[in-house]
């Protein structure tokens, strides 16, 4: 029983000591200690095991006033790796990163409308960013992230519309074919982990994700804790009524959602209505092109954005009043127009949040760019080792205690 319980303790502090060095880059031992909780003995015990195993570097020293110097700490990125992969909308992106999540090689294949595409597809994009890996780097890799949209059931079986997958049972198939473990999370889950582990989310511990792309939806941390919901459904502003007087119909068959007014094809269609563009045309016109129009003053533009951001602004409006966050982050195409937007959202905030809550909350954007949900299944599969304990051990070179 003696041996368990220290056993368990020592995967606490290892554990704490990586997880704390994977979001404060580099950082003394009162640092970790602090971000982790830990009391200065454990500290010392576990980051001895860590230096000693080559997991863990010394940066250098700290000169502080008066004081001995403080060794600055920090992960050492060579000592593991992960393979990520994204199966999002019109691409899947795969990516052999290090073991902070920073993108070794990566590689994308289109994923052709309305085709299926098939999961061998999937194991040759793994072997393709594998491929000039050296047998050491090889040999490194812990673990598979996996960020996917869609559903997946407790059995494991993923339907996603966009991939025509119906009922996959993709971790058993890529477990079966590299022989890794496999970690799977929806995708508002990993950008929301991106953000923590890499972007301006860092600090923050109450704080809203706003997702525009081809839908709008909402990752809501509350108390640093991922808000999944029962089903893992939450965050579905995008069918949040704005207007029961709108007259388009949404794809979940209600009138008046969120959605029919400020996903990016709803906003394209909007200015396309206005300028008189044929249908045909609308495909060629991005979001981002009509946020610079607004820029410069084109009345259309002007109109669509100041519609667009009413509508997201009046729907963020009901979340801020609930959960009182910090922090708005600004995700998706909307990214691109954020300094058009956010005076938008800051005015309807002062319209309809109590003052104090509206007082209180930032919005920013992401700053992490495409392979955000790539950079959050890396995150995804490193914490995910440290989770479990034989991957814990293995990760740390220590024998199995179990
Ligand atoms: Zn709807």
């Amino acid at each position: 029983v003696t041996t368990l319980r220290s056993a368990r303790a020592s995967d606490v502090w290892l554990r704490g000591i990586l997880s704390s060095l994977y979001r404060i880059r580099p950082a003394t031992r009162a640092d970790v200690g602090r971000h982790a909780r830990l009391n200065n003995a454990s500290v010392s015990r576990g980051l001895n095991q860590l230096i000693d195993a080559g997991i863990i570097r010394k940066l250098g020293e700290l000169e502080s006033g008066g004081g001995r110097p403080r060794d600055l700490l920090a992960i050492n990125p060579d000592a593991a790796g992960f393979v990520a992969v994204d199966l999002e909308g019109i691409a899947v992106r795969f990516a052999h990163t290090d073991f902070l999540g920073g993108i070794r090689r990566r590689w994308e294949a289109a994923v052709p409308l309305g085709h299926f595409f098939p999961v061998d597809k999937v194991f040759e994009g793994i072997d393709i960013v594998l491929r000039d890996a050296t047998p050491g780097e090889r040999d490194r890799v812990q673990a598979i992230g996996v960020s996917f949209p869609g559903l997946m059931t407790k059995e494991g079986l993923l339907t996603a519309v966009n991939l025509g997958w119906r009922d996959v049972p993709l971790e058993r198939l890529l477990r079966d074919r590299f022989r890794l473990p496999v970690f799977l999370e929806r995708d508002e889950g990993t950008s929301i982990r991106a953000e923590r582990s890499h972007g301006r989310a860092k600090e923050a511990r109450n704080w809203i994700y706003l997702i525009v792309s081809n839908g709008v939806g909402v990752g809501l941390v509350v108390d640093g804790r991922h808000v999944a919901g029962h089903t893992h459904m939450s965050g579905e502003l995008g069918h949040v009524t704005i207007d029961s007087n709108l007259d388009v119909r949404c794809q979940c068959g209600k009138y008046g959602c969120l959605e029919t007014v400020a996903s990016t094809p709803a906003i394209v269609q909007y200015y396309g209505d206005l300028t008189g563009h044929p249908p045909a045309s609308l495909a060629e016109i991005s979001l981002s092109h009509i946020f610079e129009l607004a820029r410069r003053g084109d009345p259309a533009a002007v109109t669509t954005v100041e519609r667009a951001g009413r509508a997201l602004g009046l729907a963020l409006s009901h979340a801020v009043n609930l959960l009182n966050p910090e922090l708005i982050l600004l995700g998706g195409d909307i990214v691109a127009g954020q300094d058009v937007l956010t005076p938008l959202l800051r005015k309807e905030l002062g319209r309809h949040v109590l003052p104090h809550l509206a007082r209180v909350v930032e919005i920013a954007a992401s700053d992490l760019g495409p392979d955000v949900r790539l950079r959050g299944a890396a995150s995804l599969a490193f914490h995910g080792c440290l989770a479990e304990p034989h991957l814990l051990a293995r990760l740390c070179k220590l024998p199995e205690s179990t």
